[in-house]
């Protein structure tokens, strides 16, 4: 397997030297909206460590990238009204990969509309910034559940 290449596009999203729609951010994980959504809140988790994919990740980082896909699948249902969501991730060219930094894919699906095919249509600037905003007002919010007796708001996220 090739060596993880700094210059792939989502590095130079991570380090800030290209723009995206961003949905959240900690310590370890980046999330911003795919910019060709194969459904309206089509969006990216991504690990901030060096991950070609899920070959060469770290078994803590690829389980917190997993903690936090959960936590933006939960509220990506709420945000978007979906009824469903599916989660993809590719790994090397032959598994369908094409940006080779770790990245967990999260659709919001309704009910009997297929998806679009992959990378089919360049979405809308001012509607990617729209349902990124919602995207993160939704888990600032923590839709998917109340806060503990006591906790913060959004503390019932899970998410630090
Ligand atoms: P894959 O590597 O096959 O999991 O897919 C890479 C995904 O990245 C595709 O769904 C693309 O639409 C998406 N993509 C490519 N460039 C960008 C970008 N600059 N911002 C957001 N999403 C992107």
């Amino acid at each position: 397997m090739p060596s993880y290449d700094p210059n792939n596009i989502f590095a130079k999203i991570l380090r800030g030297e290209l723009p995206s729609y961003k949905v959240y951010e900690d310590d370890k994980t980046f999330a911003f909206l795919d910019i060709m959504p194969r459904a309206p809140g089509h969006t990216l988790v991504l690990p901030k460590a060096p991950a070609r994919n899920i070959l060469d990740v770290s078994a803590d980082d690829f389980a917190y990238v997993m903690k936090v896909s959960q936590k933006i699948a939960k509220a990506a249902m709420t945000a978007f009204e979906a009824d469903g969501i599916t989660m993809q991730q590719f790994n090397e060219g032959a598994g369908g990969q094409v940006v080779f930094h770790l990245h967990v894919h999260i659709i919001p699906r309704k009910a009997g509309l297929p998806m679009k095919p992959p990378a089919s249509e360049k979405e809308k600037p001012d509607v990617l910034a729209e349902q990124a905003k919602k995207l993160a007002a939704a888990l600032a919010g923590c839709t998917n559940g109340s806060p503990p007796s006591g906790g913060a708001a959004g503390s019932s996220c899970g998410l630090p």
